[in-house]
């Protein structure tokens, strides 16, 4: 790998800035401060000639929505740069639930039972316990994956029974509708199933992230805003 600093390709960096300045004005517009919400780069698809200028530049979390691909990626930037943080965003299949602990940092697919004892058992055998969002079918799509709204209260107390560091409630709002109301519903979502003031909420993708943030938002998942369009993945 070639050591020079990477190119700074026209835009990386200029989009990192613009997506950062909106995350601050929207915070500001609701009275939060910006420095609550962590922005995740979701760098899936795009090859490190497409990262390192956001690892140059500063940036350090990023997000990936497949363990193999990230496997493939990450370790030789990781050698890198210090500090990366690997948020993985998107369904995980209950055999890779080790390969993901390993990896990971932070997971904001967690939404079964059989996922959440792979997970457990995972955390034991590697005495690692990574930050768990539970995602919330919050449109009722149950092909999108997310714990059905009526299992919650049930599928967060399996979580503290198992020992799930958790991390808060994340949702996909269904495409092609005002995302608000999603968003406002999944952190009531939160209140009412206790999760204290201060965990997190995963809302937000380059289509509505500002609305998320308004709505309180800590993480907000931010891939082709940064990046630009992804080739459809096969
Ligand atoms: C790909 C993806 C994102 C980022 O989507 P953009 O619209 O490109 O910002 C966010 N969250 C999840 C779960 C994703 O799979």
């Amino acid at each position: 790998m070639n050591d020079a600093a990477p190119d700074i390709g026209p835009g990386a960096v200029t989009r990192l800035e613009a997506v950062e300045h909106r995350i601050q004005r929207a915070a500001r517009i609701a009275g939060r401060n910006a420095d609550e919400i962590t922005l995740v780069a979701i760098s899936k698809t795009h090859d490190a000639a497409a990262i390192e200028p956001l690892l140059h530049a500063g940036h350090r979390v990023f997000g990936e929505n497949r363990v193999q691909e990230a496997q493939e990626k990450w370790p030789a930037m990781r050698a890198r740069y210090e500090g990366v943080k690997l948020h993985l965003v998107g369904q995980l299949q209950s055999n890779k639930a080790e390969d993901a602990a390993a990896l990971f940092d932070c997971i904001h697919s967690l939404d079964r039972n059989s996922l959440l004892k792979a997970l457990a058992k995972a955390f034991d055998k590697l005495d690692r316990r990574v930050p768990c969002f539970v995602q919330v079918d919050i449109g009722d799509e149950p092909q999108k994956g997310g714990c059905p709204i009526p299992e919650l209260p049930a599928f967060l107390e399996r979580a503290r029974l198992a020992d799930i560091p958790l991390a808060g409630l994340m949702c996909v709002p269904p495409q092609g509708i005002e995302p608000a109301p999603f968003f406002a519903l999944l952190d009531k979502l939160a209140r009412d199933n206790g999760l204290e003031t201060g965990t997190g909420l995963s809302m937000g993708m380059s289509g509505d992230f500002e609305t998320a943030v308004k709505l309180g938002a800590t993480h907000v998942r931010v891939g082709s805003a940064l990046f630009g369009e992804r080739p459809a993945q096969g």
